[in-house]
């Protein structure tokens, strides 16, 4: 160690000294003394390193009000939690890293009682006895979608896995090549396929296959024709897919059932509020496929779960696998999915009620007066850290729904003055509540379609207190 390093080390403040420093003590007053503690270590820590290293510390860095305030921020940024709000200016609907979908005011206000107290999960008022978690929402399910039977588990991977392992276990499933997605956070059907012990049978080329590929690989261990949905890639161009339907009548023929895994699911036609024409959940039941499942939180705007639909002894078998156990879904995401469900007995309430479904069918001009008013609410900014300019843009659904799908929005551009478009993304999702905004062509991008009305003001706010920086 050099001798100026050493000399460095030296005004380093004691524990002891910082400790009695009255911004710590106000500290010590609202926060446990272990945590005040630990901030007080990490800090000084950190500095030590900074000095081992050769980075650059000076002196005044050193003095105790200064490493008191560095102590007072640790400790603030120790206690904040970790899992918080954030305000999703990105204009992706389904926004996978944010949280997907989220849920309206109606299911909120019924989380309080329920999670906060007992409830019915698995007793039957009627009888008195034991009853069954799945029970909550099995009926709606059936009702929505005329399937036979109905049940539910933590996700729709979760849901693949149980239906390969109950269905084909030791046993061959065939499948498309064209089909073998791999969804983001690693879910890749090849490798739930080796997870559920099934053996896979891949058919056809990457673009085209047909019917006859399926049938030339039928034999005595085939367990399950298995189709799944491409979800978030397409394939254009010289291509041939064989229809559901198709896909049915054959494995009527070789007494094989047919699954479907749908990823998002939709109950309701969403053509109609300007989306690409897919076909819903009832339609692929009523095309006789044996079993479906999807995700709660994708197109459905539900929780996190997933849902099996499909032939009465088939989802009984899933029932009765051992695996239900471990994959079962919590009693506050069946509170939320029950809820979700029962909007979508009226098609509008859905459409006004389920955030999701809500921002996906919200029109581009309800969508330019939002942007207006965010503009508004904005207001003059004084200085020459960044303008605002309004533009057409386009929003996705996303969570591996639509892909090309883009939908016409209204987007408040922030112009870069004396501000860099990187530093203002970065400003905005420091930001309390973090703003998660998109950078493009060196501007940052606020998309309102995904900006809640409450959180209007927030974000102009920040933008702002932004502003001020320049
Ligand atoms: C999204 C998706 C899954 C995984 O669903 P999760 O609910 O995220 O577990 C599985 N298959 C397909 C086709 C999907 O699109």
């Amino acid at each position: 160690m050099t001798e100026q390093e050493q000399a460095l080390f030296r005004k380093i403040p004691g524990v002891d000294r910082l400790m009695l420093h009255p911004d710590i003590m106000g500290a010590i007053k609202s926060y446990p003394r272990a945590l005040v503690l630990k901030a007080i270590h990490n800090v000084l820590d950190d500095i030590r390193a900074r000095i081992k290293m050769g980075v650059l510390v000076s002196e005044p860095e050193l003095e105790l009000d200064a490493v008191s305030g560095q102590v007072v921020e640790k400790i603030e940024a120790i206690s904040r939690p970790s899992l918080r709000p954030v305000i999703n200016a990105t204009g992706v609907v389904v926004h996978t890293n944010l949280g997907r979908s989220i849920l309206g005011e109606r299911i909120l206000r019924r989380f309080r009682p329920l999670a906060g107290g007992y409830s019915n999960l698995e007793f039957d008022l009627e009888e008195g006895k034991r009853g069954s978690r799945y029970t909550h929402v099995e009926d709606i399910l059936k009702e929505l979608t005329s399937a036979e039977a109905a049940m539910v588990v933590n996700n729709n991977a979760a849901a693949v896995l149980i239906a390969l392992e109950t269905l084909a276990r030791g046993r061959e499933v065939i499948v498309s090549r064209g089909q073998l997605v791999e969804i983001g956070g690693s879910f890749r059907i090849p490798d739930v396929m080796r997870k559920s012990g099934a053996r896979m049978v891949e058919v056809g080329t990457t673009n085209k296959t047909h019917l006859r590929d399926y049938e030339e690989v039928i034999g005595p261990d085939t367990a399950l024709l298995l189709k799944v949905h491409r979800s978030n890639f397409q394939i254009v161009g010289f291509t041939k897919d064989v229809e559901g339907s198709e896909l049915v009548s054959l494995g009527r023929r070789y007494g094989i059932p047919v699954m479907e895994d749908l990823g998002s699911g939709c109950l309701v036609d969403l053509s109609s509020y300007g989306l690409v024409r897919e076909p819903t959940v009832q339609e692929v039941l009523a095309e006789g496929v044996d079993l479906v499942t999807f995700s709660g939180d994708k197109l459905l705007g539900g929780p996190q779960a997933g849902i099996i639909l499909g032939r009465k002894d088939i989802v009984e078998a899933i029932k009765r696998n051992q695996l239900t156990r471990a994959l079962r879904i919590d009693k506050l995401t069946l509170l939320a999915l029950e809820e979700t469900l029962r909007l979508y007995r009226d098609e509008r309430a859905a459409v006004r009620e389920i955030p999701t479904l809500k921002m996906i069918s919200r029109s581009y001009r309800s969508l330019r007066n939002k942007a207006e008013r965010l503009a508004k609410l904005i207001g003059r900014l004084k200085g020459g850290g960044l303008s605002i300019e309004l533009t057409d843009g386009n929003s996705k659904v996303g969570g591996g729904a639509l892909p090309l799908l883009e939908m016409p929005t209204r987007l408040v551009g922030l112009i870069p003055g004396t501000l860099t478009a990187p530093f203002m993304e970065n400003y905005l999702r420091s930001y309390d509540p973090p703003v998660i905004a998109r950078v493009e062509r060196d501007r940052v991008l606020l998309d309102v379609r995904t900006i809640q009305e409450r959180e209007l003001k927030i974000v102009a706010g920040a933008v702002r207190e932004l502003a001020r920086m320049g």
